[in-house]
């Protein structure tokens, strides 16, 4: 009998969404190639792990030169079957890998290695503490189409300098820039059943969440994220969720118009739109408001939408019709309930099926699909607000938590602000470039995820932390084991005197340390 997770081996086309133009067939992985890809990866993994972190961290090496002696002909990849401009695959996608390969590069050393942990106790003082940073094994990796490059490759390399085996599934809409990122790391050094590609669509990611991974590192929609999470849960897997955006904008009374209108614009049509991280609400202030949305629209207007492999193409295409409908069903909505267009506001068939005008929406209001569903195209809405308090209130009235961005003169104002906005990442005065910042965490709050990836915090997604103890005075008994009595009792109390009675601690600490008994450091 079929079982929901049996898929028919079949083949899919990858589509140049500019053009139409089929790119290539591929084979789909069905339940049974995907679960021996799994196999073979938990055994390859322990010979990896056994490496060493100086040889994995030598082959991230030899990755980051050979994606940056391919760099144009990967940025071409992307760009063909994803339709971003070519020059926008080059600095979202290549020039972010190569700086994550460099990041790892310098700190894979300092933050796997084993880590000492002193002890504060008075107890436990005879006893030396580590932590060892151990990998999961076999991380399986599902990620999206917006970014095919980067987003698997970010995520690949730090569970790879870490240890782990890797399985990715890519989107069903941009495997060959997978099989790019294969070539490249096999090249490189990965041995093959240590890296794997499983190419398909949804059932070929839930096979890989079905199967025996040690954790999933998954990014895509909310609606996708929780059934991930509730299956997830009935495994008891760990599982890092990278969901999506409605990022807001605060553009307040002091902000420069015409610095914060280029930023709008290019952080809402940046990937013509399609990025987690894009700009998708903006909340200006009422004194700058008309000027802002003019700028924006005059702005907006100017952009040369097209083929992504023209190198004058600011806007490339949708990547796929279904994509340009929700959008068309966005600003309709808007448009509907008493929105402006300033800019844009319709399909371009003239283009292509794929290819939707950047839009610029005013006065909109927190009643419209377009202000509180992801949209995930080139749309820029905004609605005037009266003061920081009510741009902070609007900004956090949303089920999305990715990112957002507050712009001021005002250094310590845009601080300020910044702590109160619900979000995992806010940026004062830029949008959208905290992605390419290989030391920021990235991830989100409320919908928008569970986890993190990149930098430190992503580094330690990628490992179980194991505490290691060790008892430098293995001939000796402990104090507080069995052969309680009175006298042991009234030792103890005197014992949680000394070291927690208000003063008295402190005292004895000092003393200690006088005498040269404790090091200052772990007092
Ligand atoms: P999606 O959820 O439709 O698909 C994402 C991946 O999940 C694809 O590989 C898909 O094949 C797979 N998938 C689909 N159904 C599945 C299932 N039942 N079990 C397992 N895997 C399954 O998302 P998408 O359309 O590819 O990507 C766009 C979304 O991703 C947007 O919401 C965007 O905001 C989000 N995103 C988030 C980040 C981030 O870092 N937070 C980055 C990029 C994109």
């Amino acid at each position: 009998m079929k079982t929901d997770l049996q898929i028919e081996a079949r083949r899919i086309a990858s589509v140049n969404p500019a053009t139409g133009e089929i790119l290539r067939e591929v084979e789909c992985a069905g339940e049974v190639e995907v679960a021996s890809a799994v196999a073979a990866a938990k055994t390859a993994q322990v010979g990896w792990a056994d490496a060493g972190l100086r040889r994995r961290i030598e082959i991230v090496r030899e990755f980051q030169a050979r994606l940056f002696a391919r760099k144009s002909e990967i940025a071409a990849a992307i760009t063909r079957e994803a339709g971003k401009p070519v020059a926008e695959a080059l600095v979202t996608e290549v020039l972010v890998v190569l700086d994550a390969a460099r990041f790892l590069i310098e700190n894979a050393w300092k933050l796997l290695r084993d880590e000492p942990v002193p002890h504060g106790n008075l107890v436990t003082k005879l006893k030396s503490g580590w932590l060892v940073r151990e990998p999961h094994g076999v991380i399986g990796i599902i990620s999206p189409w917006n970014y095919p490059f980067s987003i698997p490759a970010t995520e690949t390399l730090a569970a790879l300098v870490a240890g782990n085996a890797v399985v990715l599934k890519p989107s069903e809409l941009t495997p060959l820039v997978a099989l790019e990122l294969a070539a490249l790391l096999y090249d490189a050094g990965i041995p093959k059943d240590v890296f794997q590609v499983v190419i398909g669509e949804g059932p070929a990611g839930a096979a890989l969440l079905q199967s025996p991974i040690d954790k999933l590192v998954f990014t895509g929609s909310v609606t996708t994220g929780k059934r991930i999470a509730a299956a997830a849960a009935e495994k008891l897997l760990p599982v890092v969720l990278e969901l999506g955006g409605k990022d807001p904008m605060l553009v307040l009374d002091d902000a420069d118009v015409d610095v914060a209108s280029t930023a709008a614009v290019w952080g809402a049509f940046v990937n013509a739109g399609q990025a987690c991280l894009s700009v998708e609400r903006c909340y200006v202030h009422r004194s700058l408001y008309e000027a802002f949305a003019c700028a924006c629209a005059e702005k907006t207007k100017k952009l040369r939408v097209g083929n992504g492999m023209d190198p004058h193409t600011d806007v490339g295409p949708m990547i796929q019709e279904g994509q340009v409908r929700i959008v068309e069903s966005h600003v309709d909505d808007a448009k509907a309930r008493g929105a402006r267009i300033l800019a844009g506001g319709a399909r371009l068939p003239e283009l292509g099926p794929n290819f939707y005008a950047p839009t610029v929406l005013a006065d909109v209001t927190h009643d419209m699909r377009i202000m509180r569903e992801e949209t995930f195209g080139p749309v820029l809405p905004m609605m005037a607000c009266d003061d920081d308090d009510e741009a902070v209130r609007l900004a956090n009235d949303s089920e999305y938590g990715l990112a957002a961005s507050v712009w001021t003169l005002d250094a310590r104002r845009g601080k300020r602000l910044a702590r109160r906005i619900h979000a995992g990442t806010v940026m004062v005065n830029d949008v959208v470039s905290c992605f390419g910042i290989s030391e920021a965490p990235h991830g989100g709050v409320k919908a928008s995820g569970v986890g993190r990836t990149h930098g430190r915090f992503g580094l330690e997604e990628m490992v179980r932390v194991k505490y290691l103890d060790m008892d430098r005075m293995p001939g000796m008994k402990k104090v507080w084991w069995h052969g309680y009595g009175e006298s042991f009792r009234r030792q103890m109390e005197g014992f949680l005197e000394m070291q927690f009675a208000r003063g008295m601690g402190t005292r004895v600490r000092g003393a200690l340390r006088a005498a040269g008994i404790v090091r200052k450091k772990t007092l």
